[in-house]
């Protein structure tokens, strides 16, 4: 018998837009085609216009232009944090978290300032980006009244010393990094015993505007991606197919599922591979690159 092909989507919630007008469009969708999803939210200040420094990093205007970053993010969007302080995620849009878990998909955690982690995190001592994950887990801790399962860092960041803050705060897994099957991580000859699920499947922004990948193909590019041994991990933007690109997103949705594709969350995931624990492979995590995407990102290989 064919063993049908299983996705696991990943939302990353970046920023208050986002999370207030985002998710509440994709939590529908998804309860309109009865698909389960894992939520992973920004819970701190939304200080999304700092990003304006990247534009000197090499990569970074081709890809606004690419991707219609004003379009997608709204200009307020892009001001936070300079113009005027960043709104607080976790305070401000608390009720749409909570429901989000409550229409029954897995909620976890983002990062607390998506800024600073993405752009500091390899500047930071051990016990700053201890801190800084703790920040997350208590605002998610005030948000839930429970302890988080799952992080997936912002920006792909990660390093030995967030893989070493997840092991102590006893997630059942992360989802940090770029690779091919779900592993253990390990930093030189440092191993980390929190599983680790990367995500195998480019991401929108990265395929948008390169003229091999018009938008109208994308839906049928992605199922093409889609293996049968393992399950492909999909991470989707609340700011992008939760708004601007809902339309693709749904289409997507609907042929993958009249191809019979499956799809469970992360946490699914992660029970089923931990059953058999001792048969995850370890994966060395190095920083590397991948097409579409300016600047490094951590890879699990
Ligand atoms: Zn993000």
């Amino acid at each position: 018998m064919l063993k049908s092909k299983i996705i696991a989507i990943k939302i990353d919630v970046d920023t208050e837009r986002g999370t207030r007008v985002g998710v509440p469009n994709l939590v529908h969708l998804l309860e309109r085609l009865t698909i389960p999803a894992t939520f992973l939210f920004s819970l701190g200040p939304d200080n999304t216009g700092r990003a304006i420094k990247r534009i000197f990093r090499p990569g970074f205007l081709s890809k606004v232009a690419r991707t219609h970053v004003v379009s997608v993010y709204g200009l307020g969007t892009l001001l936070n944090g300079v113009l005027w302080p960043g709104p607080h995620i976790g305070r401000r849009c608390a009720a749409v978290i909570r429901q989000t878990a409550q229409s029954g998909h897995e909620v976890g955690i983002h990062c607390y300032d998506h800024i600073l982690w993405q752009d500091e995190l390899h500047a930071w001592s051990q016990e700053q980006v201890r801190k800084e994950f703790k920040k997350a887990y208590d605002e998610f801790l005030r948000i839930f009244s429970r302890a988080p399962l799952v992080a997936g860092a912002a920006g792909w960041q990660a390093n030995a010393y967030s893989l070493a803050v997840y092991d102590s705060a006893g997630l059942l897994y992360g989802s940090d990094a770029r690779g091919l099957y779900p592993c253990f991580p390990k930093v030189g000859i440092t191993r980390f015993k929190t599983l680790q699920i990367p995500t195998n499947l480019p991401t929108l922004d990265e395929l948008l505007g390169r003229p091999e990948f018009p938008l109208a193909t994308l839906d049928a590019y992605y199922l093409s991606l889609l293996q049968d041994d393992v399950v492909n991990v999909l991470t989707i933007h609340a700011e992008m197919e939760g708004m601007k690109y809902l339309d693709f997103f749904t289409k997507f949705l609907k042929k993958a599922q009249q191809q019979a594709v499956q799809f469970q969350t992360l946490q699914t995931t992660a029970e089923a591979c931990l059953i058999n624990r001792e048969t995850i492979p370890i994966c060395e995590l190095t920083q590397g690159t991948v097409e579409g995407r300016s600047g490094t990102l951590a890879i699990l290989k």
